[in-house]
Formats: structure tokens, sequence, C-alpha cells
């Protein structure tokens, strides 16, 4: 590792700051740069969609602490070219020449490509300014138009119906988060949405908005016309991955990495959202979009790139809050997975299990979080379990009798 001086780090959140750090506190000493186009002080991401009111941002960490471990933090510099002379140009910046890039760019929302998206007040929320921006329109009141029924449309549904805003949710699938959590777990949540209110619209799509400058009416797919003071887009991200789109590095869907965040050009490295990797206790090869897993990927990543070499392999986490209420699911389900929900499910409070072949793959709940923890151990463990024992309430998870062997 001696004969590295430079490492520079793309991108500067949860994935990009953790790895500066993690390869400061590895003993690396040389010259970390890490560059972001934003111009705010790295900040958390998930508080965007759970407030409409704007308590300022939450800083990842503290100004001096970027100065206390020597990392330079370059804001405003966006890179927009990696060079096949190991160089990296920026829109506004001197080039630079490191001896290791790590690309920690994350995602960008994807745009919808009907006539209207482009009218005033149609808005996506990926960053500090479309927060500041969906917060003055909620606060000029509704009827606001959710296109796409995933965890950030969710979330600002919540906020808006506690702010008294009328509001309609358009999903293509057959219910919000079907993809993502399958129909039972979505079910449950779409209750919850039309218990507070929220008008849930199915199985159409968003064909065209419509306005004069501002948006005024969103027209669907089987030709009901929607009103609309503002529309919020949420129809799923595309990776940051631009940067080494011509560069010959493996693309899939992301940038594809190894189990210590390298790709197969070995200047080039990648973290967080925009990586795409296996991982342990997943069943598929992907991305993962989730804040502490960004973290955790970072850092393991930044160890790695600084010569030690580590994985992670902690069971992914996410949460989503939602009302008063929050939502906490480690690991992943399939599409043909058996779901168990535990007996007594409510909209408001419920544990739900993802098996195959009986081993558990994932757990999600709504407020049940000491469960949700228990079933972390279930996934991390591989083993084969009864899924009457999951769905009795009477089982103590931390107790479960184990069918069969650990596979993990
Ligand atoms: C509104 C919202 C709510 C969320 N809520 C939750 C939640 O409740 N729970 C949860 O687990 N996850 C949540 N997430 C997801 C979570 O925030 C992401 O998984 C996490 O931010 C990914 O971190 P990252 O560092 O990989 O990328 P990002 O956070 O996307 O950061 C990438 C950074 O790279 C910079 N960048 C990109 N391209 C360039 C370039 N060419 N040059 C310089 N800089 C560049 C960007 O400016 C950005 O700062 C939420 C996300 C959003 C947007």
């Amino acid at each position: 590792m001696n004969q590295l001086q430079h490492i520079a780090i793309i991108g500067a959140s949860a994935a990009g700051v953790a790895a500066a750090g993690a390869m400061r506190r590895g003993g690396f000493d040389g010259t970390i740069t890490l560059h972001d186009g934003g111009r705010h002080l790295p900040y958390e991401r998930p508080p965007l969609s759970k407030s409409a009111v704007s308590r300022g941002l939450k800083e990842i960490q503290s100004a001096t602490s970027y100065a206390e471990l020597e990392i330079e933090l370059l804001l405003g510099q966006r890179a927009v070219a990696l060079t096949t002379d190991r160089e990296v140009i920026f829109d506004s910046a001197p080039t630079i020449r490191p001896d290791r890039v790590l690309l920690a760019t994350g995602v960008s929302a994807r745009r919808l490509p009907v006539s209207g998206a482009e009218l005033h007040n149609v808005l996506y929320l990926r960053d500090a300014g479309d927060a500041e921006a969906l917060s003055a329109e909620l606060h000029r009141g509704g009827p606001l138009v959710l296109v796409g029924g995933g965890f950030i449309g969710l979330e600002i549904a919540a906020v808006a119906r506690t702010l008294g805003i009328d509001v309609t949710v358009v999903e293509t699938q057959e219910r919000p988060l079907f993809n993502v959590v399958g129909p039972e777990v979505g079910g449950l949540i779409t209750a919850l949405h039309h218990d507070r209110g929220v008008r849930i619209i199915t199985g159409r799509e968003v064909t065209a908005m419509r306005g004069s400058k501002a948006v005024e009416e969103v027209v669907l797919s089987d030709g009901r016309v929607l009103p609309a003071a503002t529309v919020v887009v949420g129809v799923g991200v595309v990776p940051n991955d631009q940067l080494v789109r011509t560069h010959g590095v493996k693309l899939s869907g992301g940038v594809v990495v190894d189990a210590h965040g390298q790709t197969d050009d070995p200047w080039i490295w990648a973290a967080g959202d925009v990586a795409v990797r296996r991982h342990r206790h997943l069943r598929r090869v992907g991305r993962i979009e989730h804040w502490d897993t960004a973290q955790r990927h970072g850092a393991t990543v930044g160890s790695s790139m600084v010569g030690d070499l580590q994985e992670d392999t902690a069971v992914p986490y996410v949460w989503s809050d939602q009302y008063e209420l929050s939502y906490q699911a480690f690991g992943r389900g399939e599409p043909t997975d058996q779901v168990v929900l535990r007996d007594g499910a409510q909209p408001d409070e419920f544990l739900a299990f993802s098996l195959s072949e009986g081993r558990v793959h994932a757990v999600a709940g709504i407020n049940r979080p000491r469960d949700v923890r228990a079933g972390r151990s279930l996934v991390e463990s591989g083993a084969t379990v009864s899924a009457e024992a999951l769905r009795d309430p009477a089982t103590n998870l931390r107790r479960l009798p184990v069918l069969g062997g650990a596979t993990k």
C-alpha cells in the first residue's frame, strides 16, 4: 500500500463519507479528497421525505470532523469524466490524478417520460433542493398526486395527509410496494393509507400531465383525469454510473464490484447505491438502496482500498416512517417466497416473514421492533424453521425450534 498517495472519492453521502473515515481510521496517511457536486455539508437523505417542516439538514458528521481526519471535503465539484490516463476531470475544478478512485455517486430519480412532465410543480425527491421545493408546495395545499407507490411516495403521502392535504397515489402494480414487499405486506400498508384517507388507484399508468405553466391535471391510462396542484413522481431510480459508461468497466444496472468493492479495473472501486454486488444474505446480485447498508458498504470498501480487505456481510436493513409508525425490515424477499404473517396482523402492527424451503430470508414489521430484530438472527443463521411456529404469536422468536441445520 506504500505506493498509494492519493485516493479520490466521488460522492460525499452515506457511502463516500463512511469510506473516507474508514480509510483514515485504517491508518492510511496519504491524501483523501472527497468530491461532491452538491454544495451542502454532507447530510442524511432519509429525513427528507419524512417531514414537511424544514428543520434544517441533518449533517452526517460535523464540518470540523473532516478537518480532524484530514479529509479534504471539496463541495461544488462535479466529476464529468474518468480518463484512460487515470485522471478525474471536473466541471469547475482542476483535473486530478489519484492512485485510486471510489465511485460513491448513488442514484438519481427515474424521470417519467410523459407529456407535461416538465411542467412547474411536477417534482422528484432526491436531495435537499427537491425537499425544499416540495415543502413549499405542500404548504400551499393540494390536491397532491403521487405517481408511484414506493416507500418515498408513501412517506410523502403520510406527511401530506398529516397536513390535511387531499392525496391520490397512482400505482401501476396491483398494490403499492408490490415488487418490494409482496402482496401481503403491500396490502397491509395499502390499508394503513386508506384508513388515513389516501386515495390509491392501482393497475393504472399516468399517460400525461396537463396545465398552462404549472400542472393542473393528471391523465390516467383509463381516461380518468385527476386534479393536481402538485405532482411528485417516485417511479424508481437509475444508477449514477455515467462516469464509467465508456470506460469499459463492467456495468449491469450499476457498477459491478467484487466482495471488496473493486471493479474489473483495479483503479476504480464503487460503494453504496451505485454498486452492483453479491451479498451473502441476498439471493440476487444487485444494488441495495438502504442508508445503513450504504454506510456499512462504504466503510468496508474504504478499508479494502487501503489494504485491509473487508466485506459487508451485515443483513441489509431498511426502515420507512409513515404517520406515527415505523416499518422496519431485514433481508429481502423474492416473489416466489412463501410469506408468513403472524396471526392477528393489522395495518398498524404486523410481523411478516419471507420463507423459502423453510429458511427465513426476510423479516418485516410495523410496530414490532424487538421481533424484527429477533427475525434478523433467523435471516443470519439460515436455519430451517416451521412456518406454523412463525405464525403463532405465542412463539418466542429467540427460542424458535430449529428444524434443520444452518446453511450460512
Ligand atoms: C428522500 C429519500 C428518503 C430515503 N429514506 C430512506 C429510509 O428511510 N431508509 C433507508 O434505509 N434508506 C432511505 N433512503 C435511501 C438512502 O438515502 C440511500 O440508500 C443512500 O443515500 C445511498 O447513499 P450513497 O452514498 O450510495 O448515495 P447518495 O446518497 O445518492 O449520494 C450520492 C452523492 O454523489 C454525488 N454525486 C453524484 N454524481 C456525482 C458526480 N459526477 N460528481 C460529484 N458528485 C456526484 C451526489 O451529489 C450525492 O451527494 C432514502 C432516500 C431518499 C432520496
